[in-house]
This record gives C-alpha cells, sequence and structure tokens, in this order.
C-alpha cells in the first residue's frame, strides 16, 4: 500500500466550497458537525480549507457566474482519487435562486445542477440538510477514495 493511501485510511480531509446561498448548509456542515454532538474529528474527518490536501469536495449553496471558474480551479487542484458531495438543493436544482428574475436577469447566472460543471459522486437533498445526512453523505462517498489503488 502506498504512503498516500495509508494516510487516507488514516484521515479523511474534507473541504468545503461555499459558493452562494443562505449560509444554512455551512451552519449544519460545520458549526454542527465540528459541535460536541458530532464531533466528526473524533472519526478522523478532518475539515480543510487547501485544496491540495483535500480528499472529498463538499458543495454547498447555488453556482453563480462569479464562483464558475474558482469551482472548476479548486476541483482541479484535488489531487485523485477525489469525491465531490453536493449539499442542499441549491447545488442539486438551483433551488429558489435558479427562477428568480433581477434587472439582469439573475436566473441565466445561476448554474445548477452542479453535475453540468463538476463530476457528482452523491448527493445530499434537504434545505437544508441535516448533519446526519451530510455525514452519510461523505460516508458514501468514501469508497471512491479508500479503494482506490
Ligand atoms: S440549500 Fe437551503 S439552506 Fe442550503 S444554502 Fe441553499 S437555501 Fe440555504
Amino acid at each position: 500500500m502506498t504512503l498516500k493511501a495509508t494516510a487516507r485510511r488514516n484521515a479523511i480531509h474534507a473541504m468545503l466550497f461555499y459558493s452562494g446561498g443562505c449560509n444554512g448548509c455551512d451552519i449544519e456542515a460545520v458549526n454542527a458537525l465540528l459541535s460536541p454532538r458530532y464531533d466528526v474529528e473524533q472519526y478522523k474527518v478532518l475539515w480543510t480549507w487547501n485544496p491540495r490536501e483535500a480528499d472529498v469536495l463538499v458543495v454547498s449553496g447555488i453556482i453563480a457566474w462569479q464562483m464558475l471558474e474558482p469551482l472548476k480551479k479548486f476541483y482541479a487542484i484535488i489531487p485523485e482519487p477525489k469525491a465531490v458531495v453536493a449539499i442542499g438543493s441549491c447545488p442539486i436544482n438551483g433551488n429558489v435562486y435558479k427562477n428568480m428574475v433581477g434587472d439582469i436577469g439573475v436566473n441565466e447566472e445561476i448554474f445548477a445542477p452542479l453535475e453540468s460543471i463538476i463530476p457528482v459522486d452523491v448527493k445530499v437533498p434537504g434545505c437544508p440538510p441535516r448533519p446526519e445526512d451530510i455525514i452519510a453523505g461523505v460516508v458514501k462517498a468514501l469508497p471512491k477514495i479508500l479503494e482506490a489503488p
């Protein structure tokens, strides 16, 4: 087994890419999951803000045109094998934002679903999803990472 594979078996690093929306998903993903009630770090699931050390990209919020290129860039930087988990209705279907029409036609500047931009391995629906569902979503994505050679 390679050093990289051994390290991954001992700790999974997840990176949150928050691209907009109401912040509700981020409160569940970061604040709740790091709280003593869930404490995902005790299972060696660690949040990172460095795409170079991430295994799982967790995407929340709507993808507005301003975030399109940063999202693609972060996805490209994350080393293989990697998995993408979309949490919440925003990245899954654009949620309420997809149909908003402002002076400049906002709906044409919202990109959804997420898989129209980058490959998605797991979708966790909800607005916001429960912390338990986010954990289950990340766990569902793990075989792709852990079973890679
Ligand atoms: S899915 Fe709902 S809770 Fe999550 S960011 Fe979008 S609007 Fe907020």
